[in-house]
């Protein structure tokens, strides 16, 4: 069980990954922070610096027809199956410049290392930055995975963005033909698995004292957007007991969505988004608009919780006199990573002298679109600052990334003799 190479430019990769992570984060649409949302010239440009590091790592790369970039370390045999090792490149506005990338970068750092080896694998090592994961311009997330995992839903092409840009409008302004989406599917009989690092996004590595842990499984979300309807009038002259107050309605549910959110350990519920159109300070809110997104990591309690909330939206129309539409704008199902995938994982955690700790995602991530399709898994990085993530205050450690990029090697190597 030799692992040649494993180690043997200890702390020299979690530099680089710095180094790499400080240079994408040069392009960007604001001129204060970071902010790299799909086909935006600062996303194009990314897209070009990723492809010609992968080209200066020996792969053979592309952009495909939704601009993930990818990289492959091919097999010797031209025929065998995929690894597939990613993450995203586009970011949220005013981004830390970790989330993504990190794992981008470390599939990258990866198969450099194992040209520089000229350490053949017995599967093509496909290292993928795909194009958009955070649904900021078109408001639909994983854009670039569900391309690759042949999910994609061509319903979305008709979306628009702030500006009323079509999807279809700015991938054809980009030279993108969307007609050529369905042939970029993976098929299940041409992978081995799939694996991202991602930072944590949250506090738990950074209070446990761990550099990495694996992730168990990813929390499945529901999103709404509610409106509430009730009835606009004069702030001086309609007594309190004749109201319908929209916003009133609202303040009740939101205060319901807390309360029955707490009641489980991986249930969580928000209310991001609350807007009173056209309101003023001497007008009854006539209409308030509001937008719900629950979360477990088991989907049996999010269901549960999106009935219980249902149900007090039903009490609080007949109680005001208001009515409520509650449309539902995305489901994702809980994903529960792979337990060979987490078990090569955690071999090579011990191997890297860290204590194993499995953890639970509860944010979403380009994994899930693989669930199904392929084994899953993936290895999270300790966020400092408090576990803070989409925030210009996100950081990791260079010695964290070294961790991440060592375990990943010794994973993948791993796998190579399994296979
Ligand atoms: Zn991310």
């Amino acid at each position: 069980m030799q692992r040649t190479g494993v180690g043997a430019e200890s702390g020299g990769f979690g530099q680089r990954i710095m180094e790499l992570a400080d240079r994408l984060a040069h392009w960007s649409e604001s001129s204060d922070g970071l902010t790299c949302t799909y086909l935006s010239p600062a996303h194009r440009t990314v897209a070009a610096q990723i492809r010609d590091l992968m080209r200066e790592a020996g792969l053979t790369t592309e952009i495909d027809t939704v601009a993930n970039v990818i990289g492959r370390y091919p097999a010797a045999d031209s025929a065998a199956p995929a690894l597939i090792v990613a993450s995203h490149y586009d970011t949220v506005r005013n981004a830390g410049r970790y989330d993504g990338r990190l794992g981008v970068l470390t599939a990258l750092i990866l198969a450099e290392h194992l040209g520089r080896l000229g350490r053949k694998l017995p599967f093509h090592l496909d290292v993928i930055a795909f194009s958009e994961e955070e649904g900021v311009r078109f408001s639909s997330s994983f854009l670039g995975s569900s391309a690759v995992a042949g999910r994609f839903d061509a319903k979305l092409l008709e979306r628009r963005d702030a500006q009323g840009v079509t999807l279809a409008a700015a991938m054809a302004e980009a030279g993108l033909d969307a007609t050529k989406i369905p042939a970029l599917a993976r098929r299940r009989d041409g992978l081995v698995g799939y694996l991202e690092v991602h930072i944590e996004q949250g506090p738990v590595l950074l209070e446990e004292g761990l550099p990495v842990g694996i992730v168990s499984a990813i929390t499945g979300s529901v999103r709404s957007m509610v409106t509430i309807t009730g009835t606009a009038g004069h702030a001086g002259t309609v007594p309190m007991a004749r109201r319908h107050d929209a916003a009133a309605a609202a303040a009740e549910l939101v205060l319901y969505v807390e309360k029955r959110c707490a009641q489980a350990p991986t249930l969580v519920g928000t209310v991001g988004k609350l807007v009173v159109p056209n309101g003023a300070i001497n007008i009854i809110p006539g209409r308030c608009e509001l937008t719900l997104d629950v979360r477990s990591g088991d989907d049996a309690t999010r269901d549960a919780a999106m009935s219980d909330i249902l149900s007090e939206m039903e009490r609080i129309t007949a109680r005001r006199g208001v009515t409520i539409d509650s449309q539902e704008v995305q489901r994702t199902a809980a994903v529960q990573c792979s337990a060979r995938l987490q078990k090569v994982l955690a071999d090579a955690v011990v191997g890297a002298g860290v204590k194993p700790r499995h953890l639970p995602s509860g944010a979403g991530h380009d994994a899930m679109m693989f669930s199904g399709l392929t084994d899953v898994a993936m290895l999270f990085v300790r966020c400092g600052n408090g576990g803070v993530s989409h925030s210009p205050r996100e950081i990791i450690t260079a010695e964290d990334a070294d961790v991440a990029a060592r375990v990943m090697l010794d994973a993948v190597l791993r796998l190579a003799e399994t296979s």
